[in-house]
């Protein structure tokens, strides 16, 4: 039998009795009986709007696609693997499947960040053109390579907001001693501006921001932040997103697992996972519509832009943040150069034709 059996125990479950013959297990008729039961672990509450919806999206199509030759059971975070775990029990093999944010890899994976948003990066139409068509994708199989994993693009949030704060920004000096919720990178350049990052749960946000205990927090933007109640503990709404200008998700499967499955199915899961970032963008555009004008006509919220000084200077301390990373690790570098090379040809793309566009609407 040349079929690598994985590691975990899930593959027993797989229902591929049957196929005891070495002589025609490999034939086209028996690969396309073979059926498929995986398991796949997020990041994301159960059901979530938007993140975790995509990823009960994406299992349901599988199934109905592949007329139930491809089941997969989607777990929240915490309910099989703990939420910041997904990367490690996919890549040992205990699941064959996950679905998370590649930044989520710091300190493990550094260079993992720039496939899901570097602040001041690509936005979402500029990361699919990088993924897809400029090279970015090779880049992060390459990456993923020695944790047996392969990734796909599976979802993105478009341009997320700067955030809620109870005290107003008006140069960088309020930057100074301001306590914020902002993971990640955006987290770093906020610590190298003067303010203090902090790092909390989703479900913890909300009583830090009404009680006090942090000035500001970013979460994603009108769709989900309503839905957390985030207009009722903070009076400023700004923008952009700045920290993640349209970051994109990542469905991860384990390679065994990747390599079992028949050509066909491997192209079903490329499309869905495709198909899904569509759909998500989709959902986004049109939740972030209802939820703005909602905080618009809300008289306690005051949606304002950050100011062009300090959207500037976190620029640049973002761009020499990267720097720093790069020349302490090879490996950021191999991803980083070739990214700002591209976004670099994109920007100047992106200004003359969405850029110009939409300033003929105003
Ligand atoms: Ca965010």
């Amino acid at each position: 039998m040349k079929r690598r059996e994985f590691v975990g125990g899930i593959a027993a479950a797989a229902g591929l009795a049957g196929c005891s013959q070495a002589d025609n297990e490999n034939t086209g008729v028996q690969k396309a009986q073979q059926r498929f039961e995986w398991s796949c672990v997020t990041s994301w509450p159960p059901k979530f709007p938007g993140l975790g919806m995509a990823v009960e999206n994406l299992a349901r199509r599988l199934e109905r696609a592949s007329a139930g030759r491809l089941k997969i059971k989607v777990y929240g975070g915490g309910e099989l693997v703990p939420a910041f775990e997904v990367f490690d029990a996919v890549s040992r093999g205990a699941v064959e499947m996950g679905h998370d944010a590649s930044y989520y890899h710091k300190g493990k994976v550094d260079a993992a960040q720039f496939f899901t948003a570097i602040p001041f990066g690509m936005n979402c139409t500029e990361l699919n053109a990088w993924i897809y068509y400029g090279g970015g994708l090779k880049l992060w199989r390459e990456l993923y390579e020695p944790f047996n994993l392969v990734p796909f693009l599976c979802g993105n949030t478009g341009v997320q907001m700067g955030g809620w704060f109870n005290r107003e920004i008006k140069s960088v000096d309020d930057l100074q001693g301001l306590k914020m919720r902002i993971p990640g990178l955006g987290g770093e350049v906020l610590r190298r501006a003067g303010g203090t990052p902090i790092t909390l749960p989703g479900a913890e946000i909300f009583t830090s921001l009404q009680t006090g205990a942090i000035d500001a927090t970013e979460w994603v933007g009108p769709y989900n932040d309503v839905s957390f109640g985030l207009h009722k503990a903070a009076r400023y709404y700004y923008y952009p997103g700045w920290q993640e200008p349209g970051p994109g998700l990542e469905c991860i499967i384990n390679r065994d697992a990747w390599e079992s499955l028949p050509d066909d199915l491997q192209a079903l899961v490329e499309i869905t996972c495709q198909a899904i970032t569509t759909d998500m963008v989709a959902e986004y555009s049109h939740g972030n519509a209802n939820s703005l004008q909602q905080l618009l006509e809300d008289p306690n919220v005051d949606v304002r832009p950050f100011p062009p000084d300090v959207l500037q200077h976190l620029n640049v301390i973002t761009r020499k943040l990267i720097d720093e990373l790069a020349a302490k690790d090879p490996a950021v570098a191999k991803v980083s150069v070739p990214y700002y090379e591209y976004l670099t040809k994109m920007e100047t793309n992106t200004r003359i034709s969405e850029y110009a566009y939409l300033d003929t609407r105003r």
